[in-house]
């Protein structure tokens, strides 16, 4: 059966993954990398290297970037824009939306269609059922190329712009690097007393699974609903006995001689919620002073 030609640029571990996948599932996938070695297990799987970006935007209709920044195609693509007319780039980079929306004009100047893809899962997870991928952009071309694009992951389309995935990426990276850090800081924290990381994971790692049972009993959604429409219930616990433990956090993290800047970042949410009269709120209140931080 013909299948798609995709081109594969940029063979880093997410890049060599996904051509992996894509071969087995019977696409000619030719790859290109800065460092023509990092191609050489996929070649010897079947891919094509080819000897120049322009050979490799040629031999693709449907072009996947795995870069690490947005520069990184304009780097590899700027002296081959002629080549681009009538393809689909799929730039699956993380990048700043504004970049990306800067991205998509720039293929559109150049005759090419654009999705900017935000990929969820690590490469090994590249291809299970747990991957899922955000799209925005192009929608014909998202449509088109939507069969192939599964391959990699469940492709979660969030309309036209092309800003939207690269923000969705962000706010989950946003939320899990902001995770790993409080997970490195008590795992620190704990150690000041001698307790050693290995006896701290099975304590702590389960309360990752706990957390949205204790955050949203009523549900996620209904949870949503509430920050959205600004109600932010304290009956259960309140900001001035959360802020209060952010202060005794934030006080042993000194007396103990550890790094205090993160939970003086925590505890400056509360501190600003108390200060604009939200002690009785219900945590969820912090948020507001994100929205509208201090100048
Ligand atoms: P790597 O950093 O390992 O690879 C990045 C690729 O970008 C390499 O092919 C590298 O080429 C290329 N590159 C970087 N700068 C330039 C440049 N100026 N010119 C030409 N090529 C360049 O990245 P990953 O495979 O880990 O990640 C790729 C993307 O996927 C990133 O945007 C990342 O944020 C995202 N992502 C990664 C995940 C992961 O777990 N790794 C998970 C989800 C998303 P060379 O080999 O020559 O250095």
């Amino acid at each position: 059966m013909s299948r798609v030609p995709v081109t594969v640029i940029g063979l880093g571990p997410m890049g060599r993954a996904m051509s992996k996948i894509l071969l087995d599932a019977g696409h000619a996938v030719t790859v290109w990398n800065r460092t023509p070695s990092r191609a050489d297990e996929i070649v010897a799987t079947g891919a094509q290297l080819a000897v120049s970006p322009r050979a490799a935007v040629e031999a693709g209709e449907l072009i996947v970037l795995s870069l690490t920044h947005y520069q990184a195609m304009y780097d590899i693509l700027d002296g081959v824009t002629a080549s681009l007319s009538g393809r689909t780039l799929a730039n699956l980079s993380s990048d700043t939306p504004t970049a990306t929306r800067e991205a998509a004009l720039w293929a559109q100047k150049h005759g090419a269609s654009f999705l900017a893809g935000g990929v969820m899962v690590p490469a090994p997870m590249l291809g299970t059922d747990h991957s899922y991928v955000y799209y925005s952009g192009d929608e014909e071309a998202f449509v088109t190329h939507e069969a192939i694009l599964a391959r990699i992951g469940e492709p979660r389309f969030l309309g036209s712009d092309p800003g939207r995935a690269q923000l969705m990426y962000q706010a989950n990276l946003d939320l899990f690097l902001t995770t790993l850090a409080g997970f490195a800081h008590a795992t620190a924290l704990v150690g000041s007393a001698g307790i050693t990381a290995a006896e701290f994971l099975p304590e702590v790692l389960p309360l990752f699974h706990a957390i949205p049972a204790m955050i949203a009993p009523d549900g996620i959604r209904a949870l949503g609903a509430r920050i959205d429409a600004g109600d932010h219930p304290g009956e259960g616990s309140n900001v001035t006995m959360m802020g209060a433990t952010a202060d005794h956090i934030h006080e042993t993290s000194k007396t103990v001689g550890i790094g205090t800047a993160l939970p003086r970042a925590v505890q400056e949410l509360y501190h600003r919620a108390i200060a604009d009269g939200g002690g009785s709120d219900g945590w969820t209140r912090i948020i507001d002073g994100i929205r509208a931080p201090l100048r």
